[in-house]
């Protein structure tokens, strides 16, 4: 039993090892490729409810390895939150999705995920500010999508980030709601435009799972009562998209609606080449 115990040990530390060399070679790769253009942003749309038009666009991190293929951004943006990286990178993910946005339809909305790590300082607000002024994007027309990660630190300097952000002008989303049982109480720490449904609930409560369907409708009565928007995210089905409609969810998003693509992809008549 000794043996096995410090052979497990030994292996242990060989994978520890690994994986912060492996953290390491990934981080020189990532500079490399925010240099080059490893780096791009791929879009999916958000969708109207009650209408089926799209009203808006997540903007999600796509990084393309150029000897490991694709590194889907789970894996790779705690990487680049530990090594400080995130703050260059997140910069670009704001100047360029506000770029691509001015592009669309006026009204269309353009989604950015924002770290907690972002939120540290007065910097964001400023790459923003920069980035609406240079492309004459509607302040309105770009939300920043947070998950209640942010308030965990309790930090009075996140909390006057985010309402220097929303002074701006820019709406605040509060991302992956119900994920961990958010509390509610955490809607009552910044001003919030929207509410996104997480995928979990939007599946239970499409198969009729009890405890599912009364957490939606209570997300739902609470969003109403408060006058903030909701989106029901991983819509796979058009029995999923039929009930968080008949649960009277505002908006829409999953791959029942169209899968995240790169902004030359886009079905947007403005973004079409033209034919002659
Ligand atoms: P998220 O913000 O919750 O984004 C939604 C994720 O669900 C995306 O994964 C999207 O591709 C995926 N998704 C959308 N519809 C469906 C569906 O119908 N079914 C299923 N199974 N999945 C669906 P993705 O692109 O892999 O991103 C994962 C997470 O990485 C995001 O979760 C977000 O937390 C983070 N992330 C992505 N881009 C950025 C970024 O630019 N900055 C930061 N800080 N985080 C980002
Ligand atoms: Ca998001
Ligand atoms: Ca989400
Ligand atoms: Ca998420």
């Amino acid at each position: 039993a000794k043996e096995a115990g410090r052979g497990g040990h030994a292996f242990f530390e060989r994978c520890m090892f690994e994986e912060a060399e492996d953290n390491r070679l990934l981080e020189q790769d990532v500079r490399q490729a925010l240099n080059g253009d490893g780096l791009t942003l791929a879009y999916q749309p958000i969708i109207d409810a009650a209408t089926g038009a799209v009203v808006g666009r997540e903007a999600l991190l796509r990084w393309r390895h150029p000897k490991r293929g694709d590194i889907p951004p789970d894996q790779f943006i705690p990487i680049i939150e530990d090594t400080g990286l995130i703050h260059q990178i997140g910069d670009w993910v704001i100047r360029e999705a506000c770029a691509e946005a001015v592009k669309w339809g006026e009204e269309l909305r353009v989604a950015v995920n924002v770290s907690a790590a972002q939120l540290t300082g007065a910097g964001l607000a400023k790459t923003v500010l920069g980035a609406l002024a240079t492309t004459r994007l509607s302040p309105d027309r770009l939300e920043l999508e947070v998950t209640e990660s942010v308030f965990l630190g309790d930090d009075a300097a996140t909390l006057a980030s985010l309402e220097r952000l929303r002074a701006l002008g820019v709406r605040l989303v509060l991302d992956d709601f119900g994920k961990g049982y958010s509390s509610f109480g955490y809607l009552s720490r910044a001003q919030f435009a929207k509410i996104k449904i997480d995928q979990s609930f939007v599946r239970g409560a499409a198969e009729g799972a009890r405890d599912c369907l009364a957490i939606v409708k209570a997300i739902l009565a609470l969003a109403r009562g408060l006058g903030v928007e909701t989106t029901a995210e991983g819509v796979e089905t058009e029995e999923q998209a039929r009930a968080m409609r008949r649960l009277g969810c505002g908006q829409l998003q999953g791959f029942h609606f169209g899968r995240p693509v790169e902004a030359s992809q886009l079905s947007d008549d403005l973004n079409a080449p033209s034919r002659l």
